[in-house]
């Protein structure tokens, strides 16, 4: 650190993205990207000519990808604002919607990226611990006096709540921002989308990074009222006007637009995950019912760094945490059908020496 750095930064502990190798020699099962390419309109779309034009500054409005986006929820294009990542999009709500008199909470087990905006931010932020199975206890969420902000379904636990039970948050707690946080939706959750038009206190974020195969050309996206997207714009524009590159913008428009390649990855994902998760309880692991394109799991015979590092070992990279309550398991994302066969062979020549040494 530096005698310059604002001392109101010293304290914080800056978020820890997964390994991201520069070779290809691993197979990359730590961060939930999709083990498909983008659309092959992805390709034509960001074409010579395109790139060409990078010598002009992209559209601040960002009207193309938004309008494609409203189409696709059939919301208006008013109700969309764009972010570099749904990274930026929650950062630009806990800037706009948070301050030292309106705090926020969140799950004790959750994205990890909450808490260091909360930091950022300084903002006063209540962890609520997961119940014991980690599932959320909607009851802690009511009336609960803060801006409340959930991934659903969470991560890493893959767990979701029903819409119902978001809206009973939304219900109780009229004064006061809730953010849902869809980056895994398309796996199986449920979308509080369609609930937007009852809520004017909710804001839905979502991800091209994860269900649409574009987690380099960073693009998430918020879906609110009218008057929360008007907010996150003064954000955006009193920062960084053009948030999103043109490429990207290209991308993610060819992307929302091919529905029948979104379907067919998403499918395959989940046939996958189902197969993999079965496959893995025969192996005596215990997997969580996961709504996500991950798995999260323990082995009683294996700690979860012991496996991790097993794993990597053998070229195969998956996401371990520290935290004390689930330091004993291992988020896997689910990968191509070969991906998964060579993750299992490797789990089951691991057991193998540990069984030995048992
Ligand atoms: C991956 C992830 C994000 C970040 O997504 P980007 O759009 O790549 O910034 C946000 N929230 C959760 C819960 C995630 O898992």
């Amino acid at each position: 650190m530096s005698r310059f750095l604002s001392e109101r930064f010293a304290e914080i502990e800056p978020y820890t993205p997964g390994e991201q190798p520069q070779d290809f020699d691993y197979i990359k099962l730590n961060t939930n990207e999709s083990p498909y390419p983008p659309s092959p309109k992805v390709l034509e779309a960001v074409n010579a000519e395109e790139t060409a034009k990078l010598r002009l500054y992209s559209d601040p409005e960002v009207r193309q990808l938004t309008q494609e986006i409203a189409e696709f929820y059939g919301v208006r294009p008013t109700q969309v604002f764009v972010g570099n990542g749904s990274d930026e999009v929650l950062a630009f709500s806990f800037l706009a919607f948070c301050d030292a008199d309106h705090p926020v909470c969140f799950p004790d087990i959750t994205y990890g990226f909450y808490k260091v905006f909360a930091q950022l931010f300084c903002l006063d932020a209540q962890q609520i611990p997961l119940q014991e199975d980690f599932s959320v206890r909607v009851e802690d969420y009511c009336d609960c006096g803060r801006m409340v902000v959930l991934a659903n379904p969470n991560a890493p636990t893959g767990l979701s709540l029903s819409t119902d039970q978001i809206e009973r948050i939304l219900q109780t707690n009229p004064d006061h921002i809730v953010l849902i946080d869809e980056a895994y939706v398309d796996f199986g959750g449920e979308s509080c989308i369609p609930l937007l038009g009852r809520y004017p206190n909710l804001i839905v974020v979502q991800t091209f990074s994860k269900s649409r195969s574009l987690a380099g050309a960073r693009l998430g996206f918020a879906v609110a009222s009218e008057e929360l997207i008007e907010d996150l714009n003064k954000m955006k524009f009193s920062f960084n006007p053009y948030n999103i590159n043109r490429l990207s913008i290209l991308a993610g428009t060819a992307a929302m637009n091919d529905r029948a390649y979104f379907e067919q990855c998403r499918e395959e994902i989940l046939s996958t995950r189902s197969k993999t998760k079965a496959a893995l309880e025969q192996l005596g692991f215990q997997v969580l019912d996961s709504k996500t394109n991950f798995l999260f799991v323990r082995h009683p015979d294996l700690s979860g760094d012991d496996y991790t590092r097993q794993l990597r070992k053998k070229s195969i990279l998956v996401r371990h945490f520290s935290q004390t309550r689930i330091k004993n398991y291992v988020r896997i994302t689910i990968g191509t059908p070969k991906q998964m066969e060579t993750l299992l062979e490797a789990t089951k020549e691991i057991l193998a020496i540990r069984r030995q040494e048992l």
